[in-house]
């Protein structure tokens, strides 16, 4: 039998596939652990529809979502110098970003930038891949971040981030660090040209990336039921050993706390931000950009 359970069942399991095919159709909900026809909760925008919990959804599905008639020009990212520390844990790192672009595109990283129009505005949208080692900021990410920024003022467009990361890459050490002041500046790029910065804070926003770029919008929106904040609530409790509030670091919490400007559910982010554009920017193209007045204020 050994020939037959060694041999001959590996290769017949390589043909047939071991995913069971119900785990492409259906979909548990984080929220309320009812089974989701793949299908439905993606015409749904990945809101569940039982519960309305907002399951994470990747870069591409995010600037698809948000953009007018989902039409968006992809911007190539900087090439920048990869594993700048020879870095190596259970894995090298090399072979992480291998796995990683296997997934995404050799040309990507854990941030997807495009541009195009919402609403009657240009914006430019930097969205964060989570699925790209858990969305984290290196080099790659912060250069992306630049360039987002200048094609923003190039194009007199808006700069909308969507953050979806766990923080900074610690492959890439101190290098990753830099890159906080780094975005930061990016967005005073966009700020000091009398353009828009907004911030649409998604499930996770954490580390460097809460305590950087994610943090400075000009207007910051927030998606239902996302965590939000710099360490996680179980180290927070142990330091400082104290029972933490319900609700801490969630974006409710942060909009009753004054963190956030608005809440916004996910079929209604793009409307929303053609609201807050065409206040902030002027709905005809051309006019002169009203943000200065704004700001100011
Ligand atoms: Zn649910």
């Amino acid at each position: 039998m050994n020939w037959l359970t060694n041999f001959v069942l590996p290769k017949i399991r390589a043909v047939v596939g071991k995913k069971d095919v119900r785990d492409n159709l259906w979909k548990k909900c984080p929220g309320c652990e009812e089974m989701l026809y793949y299908r439905e909760l993606e015409a749904n925008l990945h809101v569940c529809r039982n519960c309305g919990h907002h399951l994470r959804i990747g870069a591409l599905e995010r600037v698809k979502m948000l953009f007018d008639e989902g039409l968006f020009e992809r911007l190539p990212l900087p090439k920048v110098v990869q594993d700048p520390l020879r870095f190596r844990d259970k894995k090298r790192y090399l072979d992480r970003l291998k796995d990683a672009q296997g997934i995404f595109g050799a040309e990507s990283e854990a941030l997807l930038v495009a541009s195009g129009h919402i609403g009657a505005a240009r914006a430019v949208v930097a969205a964060f891949e989570f699925g790209f080692m858990g969305g984290s900021m290196g080099l790659a990410v912060g250069d992306a971040m630049l360039a987002a920024a200048d094609l923003a003022v190039r194009q007199k467009a808006a700069l909308i981030l969507v953050p979806a990361s766990g923080g900074a890459r610690m492959q890439e050490g101190v290098l990753s660090l830099m890159q906080m002041p780094r975005t930061i500046i990016a967005a005073d790029r966009v700020k000091e040209a009398g353009l828009p910065y907004i911030v649409i804070l998604t499930d996770p926003t954490t580390g460097g990336v809460s305590a950087s770029l994610g943090m400075v919008g000009d207007v910051t929106l927030a998606e239902p039921g996302a965590v939000v904040g710099f360490a996680g609530a179980r180290v927070i409790e142990e330091t400082i050993r104290e029972k933490l509030p319900e609700g801490f670091q969630r974006a409710e919490y942060l909009y009753a706390h004054g963190m956030v400007d608005l809440v916004v559910r996910r079929p209604e982010l793009a409307q929303t931000l053609a609201l807050l554009l065409g206040h902030l920017m002027g709905e005809r193209p051309g006019r002169e950009p009203a943000l200065r007045a704004a700001q100011a204020s």
